[in-house]
């Protein structure tokens, strides 16, 4: 019943009218009756505890003090400043009330001596205590006013706050809001699913979020509130999902044939691992149906990813397509060109690169071939892209170190493909394979990227000795010096890392100039040799230096991140992180993995400064502990939550109103089965019992399309 309800507009709610309706709508999206009841808040206090003054502590938990403003005044600081103070006393002593904004209205609330409740976060200045704007309510009132022992905590920003929309006043709005709606709400789960999880109803879900009559209450709101959210994102995801392989068509690689099976069978460099085989068959099952492949490839540095992006080309071949292999930078474009031009040698196919700086002339070769087909593979940077790039038949694009593009350069590659002739001008995109080093949880992964089925490498090659990683603080330098040294006198390779961040990067190109010339000093000509890399410098000086490492013409590579992703030169067996608390920990992580990629025993040593934030000594001591991914990534979502987990260029990230895709990773999880499970029996939401799923699905995707999750 409550449906057309929901959808007035919140200034009609009494007490909010247009004023305050503008203000929730601009700053918290609240623009109905439904949209303030679906908003959560995101933590709660336990306001049934009162502190006296002398029991106060520095910057804990908000607490709540009974006492009397005995004084209030203005003082005033630097320029033009003023803060408003408030002295609060109770029967053990006294402290401050402080407000730096809103001072007319709040001096006009303020009673003097009047008994009354505050509550909000101390901190100590000298030996008094003092409160920064803080919620007070009179005695009297605060006796009367509906409370649960569970107090709501709702989501703010400055300007509500500054403007006197304070969690009081949210509060209030919410229990009015329960009030006129009589607190009815539809039930938007089925009952079988209730039945089963022992879910209680939506109406007691709603009330108890926002007015929990005790934790446990609070508990069981959550979770079905919480199960509900990602279900119904999972039955969204998995539909699209079906949708997709239902209509969009892909070129049916039914064969496999010679060039596959000569390579395979004839010019193998080493046995594939189990892992690698198991994501060959994949691929090759997919593409070989009648469904465009839509497939991410997550494996670990070194995992060897590229081999099966070559094989998977050859299948493109052998079925008369042509294929292409993106790369984020021009270092890697040439370092996969290079090796798979090594690697199919005997097999007689034309593979090219393509990358900004292709000369001219190559670039009109490129063109011509590509277009009478006569190009199998290409090879190359953002340049793939271009409108110029045209093929006669692309089957299948790869993409490599999928974060570093977006969904949109994804999508351009998906127009590439020129019209099948046999479908009569059909277009048909080519399949796509995109490959990342960077471990995602498998049911995160899911969900950020439902529209792709996942393919893991989970398994290193065989005899890879585990890089031996330490921790060392400035002050050892020259001990690490020492080991680089003998390293160096037994053939080895060093790398020599400098953090690069985007906001200084002036600054940290003089970082790593200084780091540049006092290694040079400590390393000098003839005895050694020293190559730089960094950002600002041109493709062709950077390839050039590229190469002189990889040719083991120089011992040192000291470099800014640009190494980071994909480097392979197995000689090169030590990496030095320099200011390794600047980095995050997947980065850490890549890094480390551009050695042990050889035979030898290989090390990772990061650098750091006494001076180390608890988040800081936790990434250290993760690195030190083990080399696993997916063990890391998984502590790297602790620490960062999944809003940062594939750095800034990453989107797809779920927008969630109340579930928190680390925490509830177990929801996410049951929630993630029984869409499955419902949908595999009943796709289209038919069946008599799952009316209310439908219903509410509908609704859901009218209002807030998958694609609104995902910011
Ligand atoms: P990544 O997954 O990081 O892209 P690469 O494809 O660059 O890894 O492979 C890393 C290294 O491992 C390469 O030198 C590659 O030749 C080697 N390699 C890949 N697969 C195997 C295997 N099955 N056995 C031995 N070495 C392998
Ligand atoms: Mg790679």
């Amino acid at each position: 019943m409550q449906q057309n309800l929901l959808e007035t507009s919140i200034e009609y709610l009494k007490g909010v009218g247009p004023n305050r309706g503008t203000l929730l709508r601009k700053e918290l999206g609240i623009h109905k009756y439904g949209h303030l009841l679906n908003f959560f808040p995101n933590r709660y206090i336990d306001r049934t505890r009162y502190y006296k003054i002398n029991e106060l502590q520095n910057n804990v938990a908000e607490v709540q003090v009974i006492g009397k403003i005995i004084n209030i005044k203005t003082v005033e600081f630097g320029k033009n400043q003023k803060r408003l103070v408030a002295t609060f006393v109770d029967d053990t002593g006294q402290m401050e009330l402080v407000w730096f904004q809103g001072h007319k209205w709040i001096r006009e609330s303020l009673k003097l001596n009047e008994i009354c409740v505050i509550f909000g976060k101390c901190t100590s200045f000298g030996n008094t205590f003092n409160m920064a704007h803080p919620e007070i309510e009179l005695m009297t009132e605060h006796q009367q006013s509906l409370r649960s022992a569970m107090q709501p905590v709702y989501p703010s920003t400055e300007t509500l706050a500054n403007r006197g929309i304070s969690n009081r006043v949210i509060n209030k709005m919410m229990q009015q809001l329960f009030v006129e709606t009589q607190a009815k709400f539809s039930e938007t789960l089925p009952d079988y699913l209730i039945a089963e999880l022992k879910l209680i109803p939506k109406n007691a879900a709603l009330f108890n979020i926002h007015f929990p009559k005790s934790a446990e209450a609070l508990a069981k709101a959550q979770f079905r509130l919480k199960f509900e959210e990602l279900f119904y994102i999972q039955l969204q995801l998995i539909t699209k999902n079906l949708i997709r392989k239902h209509k969009i068509k892909g070129h049916p690689f039914t064969k496999v044939g010679d060039y596959f099976n000569n390579f395979y069978q004839n010019h193998l460099p080493f046995e594939l691992t189990n892992a690698q085989k198991r994501v060959v068959k994949e691929i090759r099952i997919d593409m070989g149906s009648n469904a465009q492949m839509n497939r991410l490839l997550q494996g670990d540095v070194g995992s060897g990813k590229t081999i099966v992006a070559l094989m998977s080309m050859l299948i493109a071949l052998d079925n008369g397509f042509q294929s292409c292999l993106m790369a984020p930078t021009e270092i890697l474009a040439n370092q996969h060109f290079n090796g798979l031009t090594e690697l199919s040698k005997e097999l007689n196919i034309n593979i090219k690169i393509l990358t900004g700086s292709t000369k001219t002339a190559a670039r009109k070769i490129i063109h011509e071939e590509l277009e009478n087909g006569s190009l199998h593979i290409l090879i190359g940077t953002h340049a793939l892209l271009e409108d110029k790039v045209k093929f006669q038949n692309l089957g299948l694009a790869v993409i490599d170190e999928q974060h570093r593009f977006g969904v949109e350069q994804r999508s351009k590659l998906w127009k590439k493909s020129n019209p099948n002739p046999s479908d009569e001008g059909e277009h048909i995109p080519p399949h796509v394979l995109v490959m990342t080093a960077t471990p995602i949880p498998r049911t995160l992964a899911m969900s950020l990227y439902g529209d792709l089925d996942i393919s893991v490498i989970d398994e290193l090659p065989p005899g890879r000795k585990p890089i031996q990683t330490v921790h060392r603080f400035d002050s050892n330098r020259l001990k690490v010096w020492k080991f680089i040294r003998d390293e160096i006198a037994i053939g080895r390779q060093i790398y020599i890392v400098y953090p690069l961040i985007e906001e200084s990067k002036t600054m940290d190109l003089k970082d790593l100039i200084d780091g540049y010339e006092s290694i040079s000093r400590d390393f000098p000509l003839p005895q050694y040799a020293i190559s730089i890399l960094h950002g600002k410098m041109k493709p062709a000086e950077k390839d050039a230096e590229m190469k002189r490492f990889a040719e083991g013409k120089t011992n040192i590579m000291v470099a800014t991140t640009v190494i980071e992703v994909g480097v392979n030169i197995p000689n090169a067996s030590v990496m030095i992180i320099e200011n390794a608390e600047r980095f995050g920990l997947s980065q850490l992580h890549q890094l480390r993995g551009r050695v042990g990629r050889g035979a030898e025993q290989s090390y990772c040593i990061l650098m750091t400064s006494h001076k180390l934030s608890a988040d800081g000594k936790t990434r250290m001591e993760t690195m030190t502990r083990t080399n696993d991914g997916f063990e890391i990534a998984e502590v790297d979502l602790k620490l960062r939550g999944p809003g940062d987990l594939m750095g800034t260029q990453q989107s797809g990230v779920l927008n969630l109103q109340i579930a928190d895709i680390v925490r509830d990773r177990d929801i996410l999880e049951l929630a993630r089965n029984y869409a499955l499970k419902i949908l595999k029996d009943d796709a289209p939401m038919q069946k008599p019992e799952n009316a209310v799923l439908r219903a509410t699905y509908i609704e859901l995707t009218k209002k807030k399309n998958i694609w609104n999750y995902i910011s």
